[in-house]
């Protein structure tokens, strides 16, 4: 049953104050966070997990993001309420239904085909609002949907792949972890104007391997 208590909406609000002591201030990304029921996205059996500021295991060699790498993500998106979000990597869902509280225009792409049926039957489930999934490989983005004010990549790429940068709107921001199969630095890159571009670095993480034609080799 999906049901969100008192207790869950308590951990949610220690939660939300342990990621504002680690340095998110982004006060729509805090309340994002403090409204999506995380333990919903966990099996019952590990739900006791789903407010420790931990990734976690949801089946076919993939992990729901640390809380923590979906703030800091989402602050460095900057997403505005009428803004067009691309989410590469849809994973369990979680990180999607965050963009949600945010803005109403949220695609997501994932490319495993297992983890795409479930995630969509759940969030239909859940009523987490009209995010439009997609099963594909999100390392080319979503040409027929592009352009995109804000691009989050949630699984660690070798290099900014070019289509993704080429489906952002000029303002728009690709937000994505770069590197090699250990550490990702995190980057945002801001489309200044049709041919420029300007790279931010943040800080390391460590991501699941982005697949396909501009990811890592299976
Ligand atoms: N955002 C997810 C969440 O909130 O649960 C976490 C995603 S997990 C860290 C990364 C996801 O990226 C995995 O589900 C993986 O299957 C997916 N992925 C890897 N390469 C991909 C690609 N080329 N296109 C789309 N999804 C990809």
């Amino acid at each position: 049953m999906l049901q969100d208590t008192y207790r869950h909406q308590g951990q949610r609000r220690a939660l939300v104050r342990e990621l504002r002591q680690r340095g998110i201030h982004a006060e729509p990304v805090l309340a994002a966070l403090a409204a999506v029921p995380r333990h919903l996205f966990f099996a019952p059996a590990f739900e006791a997990h789903a407010y420790q500021d931990k990734a976690f295991p949801i089946g076919e060699g993939q992990t729901i993001s640390q809380p923590y790498t979906v703030a800091y993500q989402t602050q460095l998106l900057g997403v505005q309420p009428t803004d067009r979000v691309l989410e590469v990597g849809t994973g369990s869902g979680y990180q999607c239904a965050v963009l949600l509280q945010l803005t109403p225009h949220v695609d997501s792409i994932e490319f495993n085909e297992v983890l795409y049926g479930r995630t969509r039957q759940f969030l239909a489930a859940l009523g987490a609002g009209a995010a439009a999934l997609h099963c594909g490989d999100g390392s080319l983005g979503l040409p027929n949907r592009a352009p995109f004010d804000g691009i989050l990549v949630t699984a660690g790429a070798p290099s900014l792949p070019p289509a993704l940068l080429r489906q952002l709107r000029v303002g728009g921001r690709l937000v994505i972890p770069v590197g090699d199969n250990q550490t990702q630095r995190m980057l945002r890159v801001t489309r200044e104007g049709p041919e420029s571009f300007i790279r931010e670095e943040f800080e390391d993480f460590r991501f699941v391997p982005l697949l396909g034609a501009s990811g890592w080799k299976q």
